[in-house]
């Protein structure tokens, strides 16, 4: 049995890898995603199943010598224009409530009707937390009373023939009664699912996957529910 269900739980010098404070068991992230999901393949075809429109075109001077120049950006071998395209900011949150946390059930593609965490992309010039807000009030109605950082995980987002790499911000909000919320935007529907029984292998993004595979490490370890960080 690698995780401990009683003992606090005290992050070491890496919080990937931690260990339990009371009998010294390691605890990892790949741990809790093997445990709890069997050998669940994580979901590639984000990855791979959709053309990835590439820039040809140098949109200082017409040219088609617009080239990769790195993993995130392109060169202009004609008239050196240089264009980056870096990671695209993204929060969601994972909103627990009596053991439970919200997962939505996805309206649009990428991955249309799979689970997700409430969020979306931050705006130009918008702050994280206030985008976290903007999101949760758009796709489940929902006003947090706090938000508190959790961690920061890249993921990958198709959409509309071009792959996006994406930082997702995850915020969580701990709760003590059942909200009343309304799916809208694009969400389709909202389901509360147990803290133990996360099924990691329906959730839409290897991001989310381990954000929740790592709020799961913490809440093993320390069942009263709060993260212990
Ligand atoms: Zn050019």
């Amino acid at each position: 049995m690698p995780f401990c269900f009683g003992h606090y739980f005290k992050p070491n010098h890496f919080y990937m890898r931690q260990t339990c404070g009371g009998c010294r068991v390691p605890v990892t992230r790949d741990m809790v995603l093997n445990d709890l999901s069997g050998d669940i393949a994580i979901n590639r075809k984000n990855d791979t199943g959709m053309k990835n429109h590439t820039l040809e075109y140098c949109p200082g001077c017409g040219h088609k010598t617009f080239l990769p120049n790195s993993d995130k950006s392109y060169r202009c071998s004609a008239c050196g224009f240089l264009l980056y395209r870096n990671a695209v900011a993204a929060v969601a949150a994972i909103i627990e409530c009596q053991h439970k946390i919200l997962l939505t059930i996805r309206a649009n593609d990428p991955d249309a009707g799979k689970l997700d965490l409430p969020g979306g992309f931050v705006d130009n010039g918008e702050t994280a937390e206030a985008a976290m807000e903007r999101e949760l009030a758009e796709e489940i109605g929902f006003r947090p009373p706090s938000l508190t950082y959790f961690g920061s995980y890249p993921n990958t987002y198709p959409y509309a023939g071009v792959v996006y790499k994406t930082l997702d911000l995850i915020f969580t909000c701990p709760l003590e009664a059942l909200p009343d919320l309304q799916p809208d935007d694009d969400v389709s529907d909202l389901v509360w699912v147990s803290t133990r029984a996360i099924p990691f292998e329906r959730i839409a993004f290897d991001s989310l996957r381990k954000a929740l595979a790592d709020y799961s490490v913490h809440h093993r370890c320390n069942p009263a529910g709060t993260i212990a960080r």
